[in-house]
């Protein structure tokens, strides 16, 4: 596990990867192939990211936050998972998308700093159902399955992505969560390049908001990118300035901090996704940027 040096700082970025969250298949959503290629592009790059293997989430544990027949079907391969199809590879996935989450929270609040979640598919997840890519709530599993731990008293949720957190919201509402989770989607609010600024300057604010949580769960989504076929509204630059701002509001605020990849759907023509890959990598450069550098 990585530890931290006699000065505190971090050595590599803790990142909970298995090929087993990878479930190849033709979706308009690149999501589901995302994390392999994610963390290749990061160790091509050099980046200091260690590599740690976890458990996976189990089907009691997404019945913690789901209809329990919604779950049983889903993982059996008789309803609809959230790309609109029956596969059993993205059945087999689901256990470990959420899983890296998870895990990756554990390690944010164990090492007091950062953790990162290579994965993606939530926050539009609801008790009965899933839509737009994602099948089960893994930020609402983490939230429950740690919380039962009694590992946190209360947990933020900070969505970045260019969508409607309202999977979560009505989550959160179902489980009666309002008084410990503290969750803020952007996708509620911005749209537009003229928000741009807007947005920025209030992000210090928004982790502010998050001062009592024990950890914050960050979709930092690549799709309100303004080129995005479902975005959006940021450039690439103004993206990594988002991830800095955060990364140092947190790190600034001793909030433990575990980040995942959220959406993000631009392709090349080739059927490529580097433009994708590049605000992913950015993240992980002022993530390490933060935290190797400041300790
Ligand atoms: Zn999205």
């Amino acid at each position: 596990m990585n530890e931290t040096n006699n000065t505190g700082v971090l050595k590599q970025i803790p990142v909970f990867y298995t090929p087993k969250m990878v479930a190849n298949f033709s979706s308009f959503s690149p999501s589901a192939g995302k994390p392999a290629r994610v963390v290749g592009a990061w160790q091509r790059l050099g980046l200091p990211i260690e590599i740690i293997d976890f458990e996976p989430v189990s089907a009691d544990q997404f019945k913690m936050v789901h209809n329990p027949g919604y779950v049983d079907r889903v993982l059996s391969c008789e309803v609809n998972n959230g790309f609109k199809n029956k596969l059993p590879e993205v059945a087999a996935s689901l256990h470990y998308t959420s899983g890296s989450m998870l895990a990756a929270a554990r390690e944010a609040i164990r090492n007091g700093r950062v953790a990162s979640a290579p994965c993606s598919g939530f926050h539009h997840a609801r008790f009965f159902s899933g839509f737009g890519f994602c099948t089960f709530n893994g930020l609402m599993v983490t939230a429950m399955v740690l919380k039962a731990e009694g590992l946190v008293d209360q947990v933020g949720i900070l969505d970045f992505d260019m969508h409607d957190g309202d999977g979560t919201e009505e989550l959160i509402l179902q489980h009666h969560a309002e008084s410990w989770v503290e969750h803020y989607t952007a996708g509620r609010e911005y749209e537009a390049a003229f928000q741009a600024d807007d947005f920025l300057s209030r992000i210090r604010e928004r982790v502010e908001e998050m001062r009592d949580c024990d950890v914050i769960l960050y979709q930092a989504g690549a799709d309100p990118h303004i080129n995005d076929p479902f975005g959006g509204f940021l450039t690439t630059e103004q993206l990594r300035e988002r991830d800095r701002l955060v990364f140092e509001a947190a790190h600034s605020l001793g909030i433990p901090i575990a980040w995942n990849l959220a959406g993000g759907y631009q392709e090349d023509k080739g059927g490529g996704i580097q433009a994708v890959l590049d605000i992913h990598n950015n993240t992980m450069i002022e993530c390490v940027a933060v935290y190797q550098e400041q300790g």
